[in-house]
C-alpha cells in the first residue's frame, strides 16, 4: 500500500491584549509553499500594514533566492555550476550556507544541505508510492557531501567541488526567513511581534502585559490539539517531523527528512521541537535532531547555548501508549499555561503542503 500524506501539523498560538494599550494586528501570506503569519502590537494601523508588507516582501525575496523548486533561483543557478570555479553569491545565500555548513560540522553530517539529489528521489517516491531503487539512491549519495561545499567568507564565494552536486536548504530556510521578517518589523520600530513561517516561529517582545507569546507545540498526531505550550519572547521555536510529509510503502512510513548516511527517509516517527535564540538555529537543529535521534540529538542540544529540545517518538503509527517523550534539562522551565478561555486564540498551521 502506498499513501502520500499532505496533512498539516497544527499548533496553537494565543495572546491577549491586557485591556487598554496597543492594538493587535494579524497578517497572513503564503510563501515558500507555506503560510507565514505575522502578529504585531502597535498603535498605528498604517505602520502595522507597512511592517507586514516589508516582512512578507523580504520572505518573498528569500524564496526567490533560496528555492530549490524555482529553476531560476540563485540557489538553483549555483547548483547548475557545480564542478566549476567559485561563484560569487548574495549575502543571504552565503549566510544560509555558512550556517548550514556549521551545523553539518557539529552534527557529523546528519544535517547536510547537499542532500538534494537524494531528496529528489524521495519526492518522486511520494508521488509514485514506490521506493527509490537502491542503485539510484547510491548514485545520488555519491553526489552528496557537505565537505564538498567550500565557502570563502573573504571573497563571499561558494564552490561545489563535484559535478552533479545540488543544494536544498529546505531544512533551514523558513527559520532564516522568519528571522529576516522579524528584523524588518523591528526596523520599522515595532518590537512586540511574532512571525510564524509554518513550523518555525520567531518571537520578539511579548504582547502587552504578558511575559511571552503562548505557542503550542504541535503533537505527533496532527489531528490533535497541542497539549504543551511554550511562553516565548525574543527567541524562536521550530518543530520538525513527518506528520506533514511522508510516504508509506509496504507498511513502512518514510519521512521527507533523509538520513545522509543511508539515503533513506527516516522511519522512526518523531516530532522534534527546538527552542533557540533565533529561527535559523531552531529550524536547522530541529531537522538535525530528527536525524540524530534522542540520545545524540539531546546531547547536542544540551551543549548548545540557549537551546532546549523536546523529542516525542512513537513506535507505531499512533499517538498512543507507545509514545516516549524526552527533553533537555531546561525544557520544562520554558513551558507555560495554555490559552485561557477568554483569550483570542488563533491556530496557525505548523508545516504545510510542499509547493
Ligand atoms: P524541516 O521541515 O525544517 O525539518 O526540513 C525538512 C526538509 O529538509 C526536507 O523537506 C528536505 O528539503 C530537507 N532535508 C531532508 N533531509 C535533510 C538532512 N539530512 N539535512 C538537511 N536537510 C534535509
Ligand atoms: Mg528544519
Amino acid at each position: 500500500m502506498a499513501a502520500v500524506c499532505l496533512a498539516a501539523l497544527w499548533g496553537w498560538a494565543a495572546d491577549a491584549p491586557a485591556g487598554e494599550g496597543p492594538d493587535r494586528f494579524e497578517f497572513r501570506e503564503t510563501h515558500m509553499g507555506s503560510e507565514f503569519k505575522l502578529v504585531v502590537y502597535c498603535n498605528d494601523e498604517a505602520l502595522a500594514s507597512r511592517a507586514a508588507r516589508a516582512a512578507f516582501d523580504r520572505v518573498a525575496g528569500l524564496d526567490a533566492t533560496l528555492s530549490d523548486y524555482k529553476v531560476d533561483s540563485e540557489l538553483m543557478r549555483l547548483s547548475d555550476r557545480a564542478g566549476g570555479p567559485p561563484v560569487a553569491v548574495s549575502d543571504d545565500l552565503f549566510e544560509v550556507l555558512r550556517r548550514s555548513r556549521e551545523l553539518s560540522e557539529r552534527t557529523g553530517g546528519a544535517f547536510d544541505v547537499t542532500i538534494n539529489p537524494v531528496v529528489k528521489l524521495w519526492r518522486r517516491a511520494r508521488r509514485d508510492g514506490t521506493l527509490p531503487p537502491r542503485d539510484r539512491l547510491d548514485e545520488a549519495l555519491s553526489r552528496v557531501g557537505w565537505e564538498k561545499l567550500v565557502l570563502d567568507p573573504g571573497a563571499r564565494t561558494v564552490r561545489l567541488t563535484l559535478e552533479g552536486m545540488r543544494l536544498d536548504v529546505g531544512g533551514i530556510a523558513k527559520g532564516y526567513a522568519s528571522d529576516a521578517a522579524l528584523a524588518e518589523v523591528r526596523r520599522l520600530g515595532i518590537t512586540r511581534a511574532l512571525v510564524a513561517g509554518a513550523g518555525d516561529v520567531v518571537a520578539g517582545d511579548p504582547p502587552p502585559g504578558r511575559d511571552g507569546w503562548t505557542v503550542g507545540i504541535a503533537p505527533l498526531d496532527p489531528a490533535r490539539r497541542p497539549g504543551r505550550f511554550l511562553s516565548l519572547s525574543n527567541a524562536a521555536v521550530s518543530t520538525s517531523g513527518d506528520a506533514e510529509r511522508y510516504v508509506e510503502i509496504d507498511g513502512v512510513r518514510y519521512s521527507h527528512i533523509v538520513d545522509p548516511r543511508s539515503g533513506l527517509g527516516l522511519t522512526g516517527r518523531s516530532s522534534v521541537t527546538v527552542v533557540a535564540p533565533d529561527g535559523t538555529t531552531s529550524d536547522g537543529l530541529a531537522t538535525a535532531l530528527s536525524v540524530l535521534g534522542p540520545d545524540r540529538g539531546l546531547a547536542l542540544a544540551e551543549e548548545a547555548e540557549g537551546v532546549e529540545a523536546l523529542i516525542v517518538s512513537a513506535a507505531g503509527d499512533g499517538d498512543g501508549d507507545r509514545t516516549t517523550v524526552r527533553a533537555t534539562g531546561g525544557f520544562g522551565a520554558m513551558l507555560g499555561e495554555g490559552p485561557g478561555a477568554s483569550e483570542p486564540g488563533t491556530v496557525p498551521t505548523l508545516g504545510g503542503p510542499e509547493p
